[in-house]
C-alpha cells in the first residue's frame, strides 16, 4: 500500500505494513467509540469539540449525557464570533490543541462552520454567523491555532447541516449557487487557505443524496476542486451505507459498528459491488495518517494552564459580549452604588449548550459572585424565577420588586433556559419565558433604569427594547462569562463584540420562516442565496437590530475612505478616530455591493473586517484587504466563479445598517455571457455584447417596417419576444428571422475556432 496522503511518518517509525482485506476493511470503521485504527497498529482518539474538549471515560456519548474529563469551556463559537477577533479564535485555537494534546487526543471535532439559515436552529450556539466570510474568518483562525499544536482539526458539519429536525434523514434542497455562495464558502475558504486534516460530512442529504455517500461533495468539490489532502470522517451514525460512503470518498464511518459495517465491505469487494482499489485509497490515507502521528507533544494541562486557559476563556467573552443597547449611559454602573441583581442567571449561568460539545469546566465564574467582589455598595440578588417545567410561585416575583425598589441600579438577568436550546431539535420560537418577562414588567413599574443581561445561544426577539435603559447580550459565554458580564457592566472594559445574526422584531420577518424546517423528509432553501441580512436588506424589512450591531463605551468616528485594486484584490484603507471618553475597540466592516449586477445578488455582503484599539483621541488607519475571489458570484452555466466587469460600491462602517463612508470601484472582470446557443433566448441575444446591438436594431427596423399597425410599440414587441429561444424564434413570423439570421447571430459570438452549435429546432 503506498500511502499517498501529505505528511511523512517520522524517522524511526515503521512503515505501515500491506493490509489485507480484512483490515481494510476494519480500518475504515472507528475501532471504539472515539477509537480509530487497528488493535495491532497506531490509534488515535477523535474527540469533541467545539468549544472545549470533551474527552469521555468508559462511558461514550455523541449527545453529552455522560460525564467528560476537566476541560476549559471557552465562549462556544455563537459568542466567540461576536468578537470578530480572528488573533484570539486562533489563540482559542491553540489552547484548544494543547488540552486535546494533553489528554492525547489526536483530532479535536470542530470548529463548527454551518451557517446559521434559521434563528430556530437548536444548535446555532455552535455556529459562528449567518454570513460565510465572517464564518470562514473565524473557523480558519481557529483551524491554524489548533493545528499549530498537532492536534488535528475537524471541520463540520459538512454540509447543508442547517437545522436539527429531521437532521438525520432531512434532504436540503438548495439550488447550485446557492449552495456555493453560502453554505460551501465558508468551507472552501477554510480548506483552500487553511487545509485542515479532517472534515466531518454531516447527517442530512443535500438534493436526495447523503452527505456521507455524495461523490460530488466528498470528492469533486472538497478533494478534486479545493485541493483537500486530509480525510473525512462521518458524523456519528451518519453512514447508512458503508459501501455507498466508500465509494463517494469517505475514509472513516464513526463510531464503531463492530463487524457489521467491515462484513459488508468484505462482501461487496467480493462480490464486485465495490473496486478494491477504492477501498484502498480510503484505507491508505488513514494508514498514513496513523503512522504519521507525532507522540508525545509535551503539552501539560496542569494548575497553571488550567489558570491561564480560564484567563483566555474570560478575555474572549469580554470581547465576546455586544452591547445592544445603552440609553444616556446608563452603563456602567458605579462601583459605589448599591446594586440590585435578579434573575436566577446571575447566580446559576448559562454557558454553554446541550448536547455534544457539552463541556466539563475547570471552574465556572457566576456573574453575581463577581458583581459583589467589584462593586463597594449594597448588592442584593433575588432569582426571580427558576427554569424548571413547574410555575413558580408568586413569592419570586414579589422577592424581585421588593429588591429591585430599595436600589440605585438594577440588572436583571434574563436568558434561555438550558432545555430550549440543544442539540438534535429546533426551537419553537423566538420568545423568552413569560414568567422571565413578567419579572421584568414588574421590576420595571418599581425602577426607571433597569439594565438587561441576556444568555441565551441564539437570537431572542426583546419585546422591551425600548422601555430598559441598557441591554447586554452576553450569548453564551464559556466558563468565564459571569467574571467578563460584571467587568464590563462597571466599566472595567468597554464591550466590543458585534452581532453575527440580525435580530428581528418578528420570527416571521426571517427570509427563511416559510421554508423552515421542511417536511415529509425536505426543506426546500427557498429563500435561496437571501439569507439573514442579505434577505432582510433585499426586502427592505425594518429589524430591531442589524447584523454587525454593538455599542461601546466609547465612540469611532470614519473618514478618508481609499479603496484600491490590488493584485490579489481590494485594499481597503479608513481613518478611523475614538470621539469618545475612553479606550476602545471597534470592528470595522467592509460590505460590497454589485447594483447593476447581471444576476440577482444581495444589495451587500460582508467581503472582510479589521478591529482597531484606540486610546481617546486616537486616530489609525484600519486596512482590509478584500480577496479578488470575494467580489465573484457562482455561475450556473458554467458551473464556476465569475467575476463580472463594472462598478462595484466599497461600503465601511460600524455594522451593515450603519454604513459611514462608502465609494465607487471598477473592477475589470469577465464578461460571463458565453456564447449563445440555439437555446439562448432573444433576451440574452440582446444583452450580449458582441451582437446585442446588432439584434436589436435589426429587430427595431423589421418590427416597425413589418408591423407599424401592430398594438404595440416596436420595443413593446421586442420586449414581449425576448424570452424566445433563438432556435424558436424563426417560427414566429413577427419576428422577421430567419434560420440563417440566427445561426450567423450565434456563431459570431463562439470563440474562434469553435463550430458553431445547430441552432435549429430539432
Ligand atoms: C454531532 C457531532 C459530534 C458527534 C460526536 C454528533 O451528534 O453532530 O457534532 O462531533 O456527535 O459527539
Amino acid at each position: 500500500m503506498t500511502p499517498h496522503a501529505k505528511g511523512e511518518p517520522p524517522t524511526g517509525r515503521p512503515q505501515p505494513p500491506v493490509r489485507t482485506l480484512e483490515d481494510k476493511a476494519h480500518l475504515v470503521t472507528g475501532s471504539g467509540f472515539w477509537q480509530a485504527g487497528l488493535p495491532d497498529g497506531p490509534q488515535v482518539i477523535l474527540t469533541d469539540g467545539p468549544h472545549g474538549l470533551r474527552k469521555q471515560g468508559a462511558e461514550s456519548d455523541h449527545l453529552g449525557a455522560a460525564r467528560s474529563v476537566p476541560a476549559t469551556c471557552f465562549p462556544p463559537a455563537a459568542a466567540l464570533g461576536s468578537s470578530f477577533d480572528t488573533a484570539l479564535a486562533e489563540r482559542v485555537g491553540q489552547a484548544l490543541g494543547t488540552e486535546a494534546a494533553a489528554q492525547d487526543v489526536a483530532v479535536l471535532l470542530g470548529p463548527g462552520m454551518n451557517i446559521k439559515r434559521s434563528p430556530l436552529c437548536g444548535r446555532n450556539f455552535e455556529y459562528f454567523s449567518e454570513d460565510p466570510q465572517h464564518t470562514a474568518a473565524l473557523a480558519g483562525a481557529m483551524v491554524r491555532g489548533i493545528q499549530s499544536t498537532g492536534t488535528s482539526a475537524c471541520l463540520k458539519h459538512f454540509a447543508a447541516n442547517n437545522q436539527e429536525y429531521d437532521r438525520m434523514r432531512v434532504s436540503a434542497e438548495v439550488d447550485e449557487r446557492t449552495l456555493r455562495e453560502i453554505y460551501l464558502r465558508a468551507f472552501e475558504d477554510v480548506v483552500r487557505f487553511t487545509q485542515p486534516e479532517w472534515v466531518m460530512s454531516s447527517y442530512n442529504k443535500i438534493n436526495g443524496v447523503y452527505a456521507s455517500e455524495n461523490h460530488w461533495l466528498l470528492t469533486e468539490v472538497l478533494r478534486d476542486e479545493w485541493g483537500f489532502e486530509g480525510l473525512v470522517v462521518s458524523d456519528w451514525y451518519a453512514v447508512a451505507d458503508r459501501v455507498e460512503a466508500l465509494k463517494a470518498g469517505l475514509d472513516l464511518e464513526m463510531p464503531t459498528t463492530g463487524d457489521r459495517s467491515p462484513d459488508r465491505v468484505i462482501a461487496a469487494v467480493a462480490n464486485g459491488e465495490l473496486d478494491e482499489e477504492i477501498l484502498n485509497r480510503c484505507a491508505a490515507r488513514l494508514e498514513n495518517y496513523l503512522s504519521s502521528r507525532p507522540t508525545g507533544r509535551g503539552f501539560q494541562f496542569g494548575e497553571l494552564q488550567q489558570i491561564e486557559h480560564h484567563q483566555l476563556a474570560k478575555e474572549a467573552a469580554l470581547k465576546s459580549v455586544v452591547l445592544l443597547k445603552n440609553e444616556d449611559h446608563a452603563l456602567p454602573l458605579e462601583a459605589s452604588a448599591s446594586v440590585a441583581v435578579i434573575g436566577e442567571f446571575a447566580r446559576s449561568p448559562r454557558y454553554q449548550g446541550a448536547g455534544s460539545s457539552r463541556v466539563n469546566p475547570t471552574v465556572v465564574d457566576p456573574a453575581l459572585a463577581h458583581i459583589e467582589e467589584i462593586c463597594t455598595g449594597l448588592v442584593s440578588f433575588a432569582p426571580g424565577f427558576t427554569t424548571s417545567a413547574e410555575p413558580d410561585g408568586p413569592e419570586l416575583l414579589a422577592e424581585a420588586v421588593e429588591t429591585a425598589a430599595q436600589a440605585d441600579a438594577v440588572v436583571v438577568f434574563l436568558g434561555l433556559p438550558e432545555a430550549a436550546e440543544s442539540e438534535g431539535y429546533d426551537r419553537e420560537h423566538l420568545n423568552l419565558p413569560e414568567r422571565q418577562l413578567r419579572v421584568l414588567q414588574a421590576v420595571r413599574e418599581v425602577h426607571s433604569r433597569v439594565v438587561v443581561v441576556l444568555s441565551a445561544g441564539g437570537v431572542v426577539t426583546l419585546p422591551f427594547y425600548a422601555d430598559v435603559a441598557a441591554i447586554l447580550d452576553g450569548g453564551l459565554l464559556g466558563q468565564a462569562g459571569g467574571s467578563a458580564t460584571a467587568d464590563l457592566l462597571f466599566g472595567k472594559q468597554s464591550h466590543s463584540g458585534r452581532l453575527t445574526e440580525t435580530i428581528p422584531h418578528r420570527l416571521e420577518d426571517v427570509p427563511s420562516y416559510l421554508h423552515f424546517p421542511g417536511d415529509q423528509g425536505r426543506v426546500s432553501y427557498g429563500e435561496g442565496l437571501y439569507v439573514g441580512y442579505r434577505g432582510f436588506d433585499a426586502q427592505k424589512t425594518d429589524v430591531l437590530l442589524p447584523f454587525g450591531h454593538g455599542l461601546s463605551y466609547t465612540s469611532f468616528d470614519y473618514t478618508s475612505l481609499e479603496v484600491a485594486e490590488t493584485d490579489t484584490g481590494v485594499e481597503v484603507k479608513v481613518q478611523v478616530t475614538n470621539t469618545g471618553p475612553r479606550q476602545g475597540r471597534e470592528v470595522v466592516q467592509v460590505y460590497v455591493g454589485k447594483p447593476d449586477s447581471s444576476v440577482a445578488r444581495a444589495p451587500q455582503e460582508l467581503k472582510g473586517f479589521a478591529s482597531v484599539e484606540l486610546e481617546p483621541g486616537e486616530t489609525t488607519t484600519a486596512v482590509v484587504d478584500v480577496r479578488r475571489q470575494e467580489l465573484a458570484y457562482w455561475n450556473i452555466a458554467r458551473h464556476g466563479w465569475v467575476i463580472e466587469s463594472g462598478t462595484y460600491v466599497v461600503k465601511v462602517g460600524a455594522s451593515s445598517r450603519d454604513i459611514r463612508v462608502q465609494r465607487q470601484l471598477w473592477i475589470e472582470g469577465e464578461n460571463a455571457i458565453g456564447p449563445l446557443t440555439g437555446e439562448s433566448t432573444l433576451g440574452d441575444a440582446l444583452a450580449h455584447p458582441a451582437v446585442g446591438d446588432d439584434v436589436h436594431n435589426n429587430l427595431m427596423v423589421s418590427a416597425n417596417n413589418k408591423h407599424s399597425s401592430s398594438l404595440f410599440s416596436a420595443e413593446g414587441l421586442i420586449r414581449m419576444m425576448s424570452s424566445f429561444p433563438l432556435n424558436r424564434l424563426p417560427l414566429f413570423p413577427k419576428s422577421g428571422m430567419t434560420d440563417d439570421d440566427v445561426e450567423s447571430i450565434i456563431a459570431r459570438t463562439q470563440p474562434s475556432g469553435t463550430p458553431n452549435p445547430q441552432p435549429k429546432t430539432q
